[in-house]
């Protein structure tokens, strides 16, 4: 009997009791293969001996202390490295407990911009469809994806979807990329004529989509033409990278391997790598001297932003990764990874897509793979891989097509960075496994 509202209100879970390295163990002592990083959270995977050193000395010198009244040198440490790293025109970062949070600061600090230049008109927001941006109103309200949003519609500000760049859904027979790009990109400035562009206040996007629909890559030029777009009507361009960022697609920040910078950029998951809650927003010199010289402050806050044991659990993680060169073997890894991938599933009957950037593989199941059919939602094809995966001794984060049909079901793989050819093979291997019983 358990007193935690569990999301599944009658799922029995395992009890997880430790971790090391790629895998988690639970009370049983069976061991998982983390190959999604639970929700490509674990970077480093488990247990990393440095980062709970670093946790250790920031617990003894100081737990915490109200950024009312105090900076702390270790966020003040981890700002510095994140800007220092981050793309052009970025100067400041502003720390939160995850992604959620993250994409709500985010939107203030666009709408309070808009205020503070004298432009108060500026209100609408522009996301896309198959999108998440977290679950509290105003993310939720952001995000495209229906079924989680339904029930709550009554409470969620107003926010207007278009259709995402995703080539396997969307990019027609004979259609080059960079048409495709040309006409998904399109759809956004459309959307801001249609609305009127002094009333557009930012286009929010994940630069590689995730869950919803499984590390969706934009086809290259796509983001190029949405930065030009924005800045043609003064819109701004946030990229949600709390899934998809900080070296998950083998480069610090994926939107660089589009060679874009954005206004605000959202980071989460893989900047504490799960040793401590953690998200930022990374924002641009000109909306920081927006506040600067209008009313000086930010209208936001919460109890724990910059708190010193996740900045320091952060710090470590990203110390870890520079140190240890990771991202290279992110790249190679993921590189592998897509490799066996293909080899392995290539031909599968019920396979459509594999797709990604780096460590962050998706692939998409289909009933039929020449119509693209998804499998019907009823049959709950990504519970039972899911499941069956777990038997297997293997993590992966699986979910359902959408509600529209737009996309089937798909499994998400984010295995750590720390990952070696052995791991990656033991992944597809057990993947294999999972849909012979799952199908
Ligand atoms: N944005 C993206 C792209 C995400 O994938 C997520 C979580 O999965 C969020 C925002 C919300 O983050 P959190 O669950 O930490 O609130």
């Amino acid at each position: 009997m358990t007193h935690i509202l569990h999301r599944q209100i009658n799922a029995v879970l395992p009890v997880a009791s430790g971790g090391k390295g790629i895998e988690l163990l639970d009370s049983n002592g069976r061991g998982y293969i983390d190959a999604s990083g639970g929700a490509a959270v674990s970077c480093l995977g488990h247990g990393h001996p440095d980062v709970i050193a670093a946790m250790h000395r920031q617990a003894d010198t100081l737990a915490y202390a109200h950024t009312s009244f105090f900076t702390s040198d270790v966020a003040e440490a981890l700002a510095d490295r994140l800007v220092a790293d981050a793309p052009a025109g970025i100067s400041h970062a502003y720390f939160v407990s995850g992604g959620s949070e993250a994409i709500e600061a985010a939107l203030k600090m666009a709408r309070q911009y808009f205020v503070e230049i004298g432009q108060p008109q500026r209100r609408n927001i522009i996301a896309r469809k198959q999108s998440y941006h977290g679950n509290t109103l105003g993310a939720l309200a952001t995000g495209g994806n229906e079924w989680r949003r339904a029930q709550f519609r009554p409470l969620l500000i107003e926010t207007h979807h278009i259709d995402p760049c995703f080539a396997y859904r969307f990019q027609e027979a004979g259609e080059t990329d960079e048409d495709y790009a040309a006409r998904s990109a399109q759809a956004l400035e459309d959307k801001i004529i249609e609305l009127g562009p002094e009333t557009v206040m930012a286009f929010v996007a994940e630069t590689v989509v995730g869950a919803t629909a499984g590390a969706v890559p934009p086809v290259a030029d796509y983001l190029r033409r949405v930065r030009q777009i924005c800045d043609r009507h003064g819109v701004l361009l946030i990229l949600d990278e709390v899934m998809c960022g900080m070296g998950r697609t083998g480069m610090l920040h994926a939107c660089e391997q589009d060679g874009v910078a954005p206004d605000l950029m959202t980071i989460a998951k893989g900047l504490g790598g799960g040793y401590q809650p953690i998200g930022a927003v990374l924002l641009s010199r000109k909306i920081f001297d927006a506040f600067a010289s209008g009313s000086g402050l930010f209208q936001h806050g919460h109890t724990y932003i910059c708190h010193p044991m996740a900045c320091a659990a952060a710090l470590a993680v990203q110390e870890v990764i520079a140190r240890d060169k990771l991202l290279d073997n992110v790249k190679a890894m993921g590189a592998y990874l897509a490799r066996r991938l293909g080899e392995r599933f290539g031909n599968h009957p019920h396979v459509g897509d594999i797709r990604g950037r780096g460590l962050f593989m998706g692939v998409e199941l289909v009933e039929d793979r020449s119509s693209k059919q998804p499998f019907d939602p009823k049959r709950k094809l990504h519970a039972r891989i899911k499941k069956a995966a777990m038997a297997n001794g293997l993590l992966v984060y699986p979910m359902g097509g959408t509600i529209d049909g737009a996309n089937g079901d798909h499994v998400l793989l984010a295995p750590p960075f720390i990952s070696d050819l052995a791991a990656i093979d033991a992944i597809v291997e057990r993947l294999g496994e999972a849909f012979n019983q799952a199908f």
